[in-house]
């Protein structure tokens, strides 16, 4: 069985959370979410979440080496070896070239780049709604205007790189959840990607 190897980008608020616990399910893959794992960290004071916690409340971007060792490690692990949906890295152009050093080195390449389209004032409303709902302390106003400019200006870019590689699927976010994951398993079932489980 070949092994599946996603990226999902999209500005924060756009869903991309939820879509790719739903594709990595699909597929049989786990989810690597540098968020969520720099989240865990923080919540549990352990060392990595005492370097990383002002960066994060910021809505700055931790250092690219630091993180990029974190997904390296995390790739490693053998649940991994079957395919991986990759969430929130990398996040510019530093990290594509980190990643791609990783992979080549094994072999390895990324599949597909998913890249959910949500316009910013989407994006705004949803993260208002998400900052009353969950609390999260990187969702007042000025940390998210400062995390959808970091995403226009840093990691849009990337979607440049891959898109020269033909790997890019530009998916409209605008929907209910299910209409977009129908769009995702549309464009990936148009790669020859299948799915494993539901
Ligand atoms: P997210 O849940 O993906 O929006 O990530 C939350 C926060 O974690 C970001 O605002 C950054 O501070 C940090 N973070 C997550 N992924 C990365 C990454 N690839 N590079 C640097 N910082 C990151």
């Amino acid at each position: 069985m070949s092994a599946t190897r996603l990226l999902i980008v999209g500005p924060q608020g756009s869903g991309k959370g939820t879509q790719g616990v739903r594709i990595a399910e699909a597929y049989g893959i786990p989810v690597v979410s540098t968020g969520d794992v720099f989240r865990a960290n923080i919540k549990d004071g352990t060392e990595l979440g005492q370097r990383v916690q002002q960066i994060v409340e910021q809505g700055r971007l931790v250092p690219d080496e630091l993180t990029s060792e974190i997904v390296r490690d995390r790739l490693a692990q053998p649940d991994a070896a079957a395919g991986f949906l990759l969430d929130g890295y990398p996040r510019n152009l530093g990290q594509v070239g980190h990643l791609d050093d990783f992979l080549a080195s094994r072999d390895e390449s990324l599949d597909a780049v998913i890249e959910l389209r949500v316009p910013r004032a989407e994006s705004i409303a949803r993260l208002g709604l998400r900052a009353a709902q969950e609390g999260r302390s990187d969702d007042t106003d000025d940390v998210i205007a400062h995390r959808l400019d970091i995403y226009e200006n840093e990691t849009a870019p990337i979607l440049d790189v891959y898109g020269e590689r033909g790997i890019v699927d530009g998916i409209d976010g605008i929907g209910t959840l299910d209409e977009i994951t129908d769009r995702i398993f549309a464009a990936l079932e148009a790669r020859g990607l299948v799915r494993r489980g539901g």
